[in-house]
């Protein structure tokens, strides 16, 4: 999947070599050297990490690269095309965006974003403390017909979203938290990657145990730089982990049966949801729980040591070494326990064997509650993602247990919540609310409604081209996830979402506070 899907249009082209190579069998991908190059429609211009040996007219010619670091590093390339600088002053390595777009217009990226992601590629240096790569391409592909995804590699990531995604601060602030976690995948995945996930070619199958790691972390860092660098608000990071915290909490009743370990395990043999079982079969929650699980290992590095250390030693310890370009250097669960260890002795692999075997219904929010904020539920929509609204669909997960497209389709019912014990399941499409035509402001009202009466709200739902009446006896109204501040705690996670350069400056022996 994911660069196997749409990856070009009649203005660009996002080329991942992997899919127009030939190369011999049995040797491994280090060992075989390619000289790529590359001919290009008239006029259009191209980014990618590869270094070139030279170009003429509309021919390029790439330097030899090996096998491995060629199908590493992909190219796009467009009619409309723009590479900005955003390397940070004093920074001895380039750093630029490449963005191709189905238009002209959609390459006007504000100034501000441009001054947001060169303070990310900052904090990016004070967290890990080193980098590993040449220089770093963040390659953007705008456009509404390619698959949209994001894909790490080692000196620059592939990420592929809607054409006008740089134009309106929804976009832009969606585009910080993907560009994010592909960057933090340069050390996490990249330079250091879980030993039986690193293979010889791409014949050899990946064991991905570890992946609450892979992703885990770099699903709890991405969102940080994101705010660190000021891309996200202090608020908009909290409401990011209040809706992750909800999702694997009661929007996750799966984890009852499923322990957090199996849904790594399982991806080899697992697609991507889709077929709005998602909450019982948990897919791929090694992302947003892993992003829970490391913000409680902060949490308890903090307060362990007192304030003294945080999770940015363990990062300049184990991401840290001299820069001798893109190198791999694997780990164990071992490996990991005893750099943890090495900054704050605490019973780690319990730890984590713990959170990677609990079948509990309860997500582990112990990090938030460390950090002085609570997860609640109130009747305002969150801002962004998980909002009341989104494409005339609606978002009644925390109150009905029921997600609906905007032409009624049963896009997920809490298995156990409401919706589902009355019958409403995926599959489903909910034609009329209260006897009146489908609409999600009708339920809304429903909703709102209900606090006040005793009446259940009748759903009539046709399943394949039979009609039924399912009436929810819910009287709870609206309910979407927040956090609140614990009052009398101190409030770790503002700390957490700082910009660490703010930090060193006014304390210049470290933090030690
Ligand atoms: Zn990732």
């Amino acid at each position: 999947m994911f660069s196997g899907g749409g990856s070009a249009t009649d203005k660009l082209v996002v080329i991942s070599w992997n899919q127009n190579v030939l190369y011999p069998a049995g040797i491994p991908a280090e060992k075989i050297t390619f000289k790529p190059t590359l001919r290009l429609p008239t006029g259009w211009k191209y980014g990618t990490p590869l270094p070139v040996e030279n170009a003429s007219g509309d021919e390029v010619a790439f330097q030899p690269a090996a096998l491995m670091r060629l199908v590493d590093s992909p190219v796009v390339a467009g009619e409309y095309y723009r590479a900005v600088d955003i390397t940070p002053a004093g920074e001895p390595i380039h750093h630029e965006i490449d963005l191709v777009a189905d238009s002209a217009a959609a390459l006007e990226m504000p100034p501000e974003m441009q001054k947001g992601l060169t303070k990310m590629v900052a904090e990016s240096g004070m967290l890990f403390g080193a980098r590993h790569y040449r220089d770093y391409h963040f390659l953007l592909t705008l456009s509404d017909h390619v698959a949209h995804f994001g894909l790490e590699h080692h000196e620059c990531d592939d990420s592929r979203t809607g054409e006008r995604s740089l134009l309106t601060p929804d976009g832009r602030r969606g585009v910080a938290d993907l560009l994010g976690h592909e960057f933090v995948h340069s050390w996490n995945g990249k330079f250091r990657r879980p030993a039986d996930l690193s293979t010889p070619d791409y014949e050899a199958p990946m064991r991905d145990d570890l992946l609450w790691v892979y992703e885990g972390l770099t699903s709890y860092w991405g969102p940080l730089l994101a705010a660190r660098s000021g891309m996200w608000t202090a608020e908009q990071y909290r409401e990011d982990l209040a809706s992750t915290a909800a999702d694997m909490g009661p929007g996750g009743p799966g984890r009852t049966w499923r322990p957090l370990q199996d849904t790594a395990d399982a991806v080899p043999g697992e697609r991507f949801g889709g077929r709005g079982w998602g909450n019982w079969e948990r897919g791929a929650d090694y992302y947003p729980e892993g992003d829970l699980i490391w913000l409680e290992v902060d949490t308890i590095i903090r307060t362990q040591s007192q304030g003294q250390k945080s999770l940015e030693d363990f990062a300049r310890s184990f991401y840290g070494g001299p820069n001798n370009g893109p190198e791999l250097k694997t780990y164990t669960f071992d490996d990991l326990v005893g750099a943890l260890q090495a900054v704050v002795p605490y019973d780690w692999a319990a730890y984590f064997h713990g959170r990677l075997t609990s079948t509990s219904a309860e997500a582990p929010v112990g990090g938030i509650e460390a950090g002085g904020w609570k997860v609640e539920y109130t009747d305002k929509p969150p801002e962004g993602r998980g909002g009341g609204r989104f494409g005339g669909g609606l978002n009644a997960v925390y109150s009905l247990g029921l997600r609906l497209g905007g032409d009624g389709a049963v896009q997920e019912s809490l298995v156990g919540g409401p919706a589902y014990s009355a019958g409403i399941l995926p599959g489903m499409r909910v034609v009329a609310v209260n006897d009146r035509a489908y609409t999600s402001e009708l339920v809304h009202d429903a909703l709102k409604a209900g606090t006040k009466n005793t009446e259940p709200i009748r759903f009539l739902v046709v399943n394949d081209d039979y009609y039924k009446t399912c009436t929810v006896d819910y009287h709870g109204g609206e309910r979407y996830p927040h956090l609140g501040r614990e009052e009398g705690k101190p409030d770790l996670l503002d700390d957490i979402a700082k910009p660490l350069a703010g930090k060193n400056e006014a304390e210049p022996a470290g933090h030690e506070h």
